[in-house]
């Protein structure tokens, strides 16, 4: 007998793997559109001063790009799992596509490393920030289409009619798979079910990343396509806990890059990524830097001559980088991301210390910074997307409150995650207070660097009367959401008299 119930929600799984070609045609709408979006733009000229969004197809695709698509790509995960991987993305659709015509090999060792999406993330955040692939058309071809060209030359190498690309290199795929981490909702195997086999005995589901789909325990590497549901009644999408995955099987997770990306990448590289524009410090050390090259009589890395795929080049904008300016960038989003990552690696390392429980109790401790560290993606992110929408004459004044609301909430989520994986183990009062300690420490200095880039560099308070009438206001919003969206569950999974479910193969 079934363990997981037919439910309205796995109706709705089941609809996902029969109608799998309406998911590949509004996969090529996308492919289409994200094309259009990314080709036409590179080969305009820049817009002029008055252009808006609305009237100008560059500034459209930057809108489109950077203000919508990334920021709010990146909450899906957090909301839907990784749906975007398996129903929307042009990328991953057309790696899929290429590897079925390809050349059908067995991807070697080299490209199975772990360590690829985590370096594969630094580097692409890094470059972009060198070249302001969020300002300018070109950038955003070569790094966005460049990545996009490199899945499809993956994918006709590599896998037949999978998405190896996808499972080994691409650059968000490792930052994904942690957030998905988080979602309420997911593909639930019972394993005891899936070794019954029982009838009907349907074909075998065509699983494009390469998910052991019979030992699935959460939703981090499972693209959430459906084309699994039902199969051997025992995959049925459905709700969990926002916690489960990471309270009940963080232990399980052996792969280290998976928490250098966090600490080092999401929490380190990307803070340097998002606050060189606004840092004061960052100004400081470049014109230390130029001061003392001056001074000794060095004047060529103070010339603007550097090539547009290099560092920024756009002198017709008032917008170029001096030699000195790109090493400056370089260094600073690369120091963040060594000395932040260093410190809490130390700092969690010494938790892990104090509770004498070795690595598993390290990894399984660091996977609690996720909503933190999710929740500085999204504000670095949509930085730009508030910056486009004043440039089009919106004030959005709320927004500095919304931002306080989102990294007070996610750092308490973080905090309360952490306590419920210290109390998984078997740890005295001393050690439960010793690593809590450590681990809110974390915290504070990823706080503290999203306050100074978002009140203190602007010399902005932090909380004013009205600051904390809107957050009371905010906060019964949300908990307000946070029972509907329950209360939907739970119709949502409400168990269906009939349990006959007919799939087909995609
Ligand atoms: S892993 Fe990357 S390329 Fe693959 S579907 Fe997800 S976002 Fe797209
Ligand atoms: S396990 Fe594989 S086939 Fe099943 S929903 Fe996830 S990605 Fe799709």
């Amino acid at each position: 007998m079934s363990h997981l119930p037919v439910t309205p929600l796995s109706k709705f799984g089941d609809l996902l793997r029969r109608y799998g070609g309406v998911i590949r045609a509004i996969q090529w709408f996308i492919i289409l559109f994200y094309l259009f979006l990314l080709l036409i733009p590179a080969f305009m000229s820049l817009p002029p001063d008055k252009a808006r969004v609305l009237n100008n197809l560059t500034l459209f695709a930057q809108f489109v790009f950077w203000g919508i698509w990334w920021p709010f790509v990146l909450l899906s995960m957090v909301l839907f799992s990784r749906a975007w991987c398996g129903i929307f993305c042009p990328e991953g659709a057309l790696a899929e596509l290429a590897s079925k015509y390809g050349k059908n090999k067995g991807a070697p060792n080299w490209l199975k490393w772990n360590g690829w999406p985590a370096i594969a993330f630094i580097l692409t955040t890094l470059y972009g920030q060198m070249i302001s692939v969020y300002d300018y058309a070109k950038p955003a071809l070569l790094i966005l289409g460049g990545s996009t060209l490199a899945a499809v030359g993956i994918g006709l190498f590599y896998g037949r009619n999978k998405r190896v690309w996808c499972k080994y290199l691409c650059p968000v795929s490792g930052v994904f798979s942690l957030l998905a981490r988080l979602a309420p909702l997911h593909f639930k195997v019972d394993e005891e079910r899936w070794k019954e086999n029982p009838e009907p005995h349907l074909p075998v589901p065509n699983c494009a990343p390469l998910v052991d789909i019979r030992r699935m325990h959460g939703a981090s590497s499972c693209h959430t396509c459906g084309r699994c549901s039902g199969q051997r009644d025992a995959v049925r999408l459905a709700t969990r806990s926002v916690n489960e995955e990471i309270v009940d099987y963080g232990q399980e997770e052996h792969n280290p890059w998976l928490i250098h990306l966090l600490l080092f990448g999401i929490l380190g590289v990307a803070i340097g990524a998002f606050t060189w524009t606004v840092s004061p410090w960052f100004i400081a050390y470049k014109q230390a830097i130029a001061e003392w090259l001056v001074v000794h009589g060095v004047y060529w890395p103070l010339n603007q001559d550097t090539p547009w795929w290099l560092f920024t080049h756009y002198p017709e904008n008032n917008d170029a980088f001096n030699w000195v300016d790109g090493f400056c960038v370089v260094t600073y989003i690369l120091g963040h991301g060594v000395v932040l990552g260093s410190v809490f690696s130390l700092v969690m390392f010494i938790a892990s210390k104090i509770t004498q429980q070795g690595k598993v109790f390290y990894t399984h401790f660091c996977l609690a910074l996720i909503p933190l560290g999710a929740a500085g993606l999204f504000l670095g992110l949509t930085a730009t997307t508030v910056k486009l929408i004043r440039q089009n004459g919106f004030a959005i004044l709320w927004v500095q409150d919304v931002r306080l609301m989102l990294l007070l909430c996610s750092t308490i989520w973080s905090l309360i995650l952490a306590y419920r994986v210290v109390k998984k183990y078997p740890l005295n009062l001393i050690q439960q207070l010793g690593s809590m300690l450590c681990f809110t420490f974390v915290c504070a200095i990823v706080f503290y660097n999203w306050y100074l880039m978002f009140w203190g560099w602007g010399h902005l308070s932090l909380f004013k009367l009205s600051t904390l009438v809107n957050l009371v206001v905010y906060a019964a919003t949300l908990v307000i959401f946070i029972i509907i969206v329950k209360l939907l569950f739970k119709r949502l999974n409400k168990p269906l008299k009939s349990k006959t479910i007919k799939v087909t193969q995609l």
